[in-house]
């Protein structure tokens, strides 16, 4: 499948990859907008987008989640405080159709977002 996030799951494409298992890889965003900004996917299952998920996904996406909260711990970010983010379709803001939680900190969000 032509889906660039797959082919970094797959380690065809290169990533600064800080954490991964079976079921998730977390690597470093290559335009990041904030000091820390990571993104954690599932890493066997092409999932387009949020609104694509079934309820067979929820175990799957909360594990991103978790892992978004540990590599915040692992990045030093945890205790200030960090922002997760998924962005969905053409009006979230979502460029690459294969589901990703931002993960951003290092410096304090803004609010509303843009
Ligand atoms: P979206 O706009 O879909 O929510 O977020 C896509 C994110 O993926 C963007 O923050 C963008 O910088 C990042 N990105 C796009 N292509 C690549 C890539 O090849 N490698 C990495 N590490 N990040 C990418
Ligand atoms: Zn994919």
């Amino acid at each position: 499948m032509d889906c660039i996030f797959c082919q970094i799951a797959e380690h065809k494409l290169p990533a600064n990859i800080v954490y991964e298992d079976d079921d998730v890889v977390a690597f470093h965003d290559i335009n990041p907008q904030a000091p820390v900004h990571v993104l954690v996917i599932p890493r066997k299952k092409h999932i387009a987008k949020i609104a694509d998920m079934t309820a067979e996904d929820q175990a799957l996406v909360g594990k991103v989640i978790y892992i978004g909260k540990q590599v915040a711990e692992q990045l030093g970010i945890a205790e200030d405080g960090f922002r997760l983010v998924f962005n969905n379709g053409r009006h979230g803001g979502q460029h690459v159709y294969h589901i990703h939680l931002h993960v951003l900190g290092g410096r304090p969000m803004t609010w509303p977002p843009g």
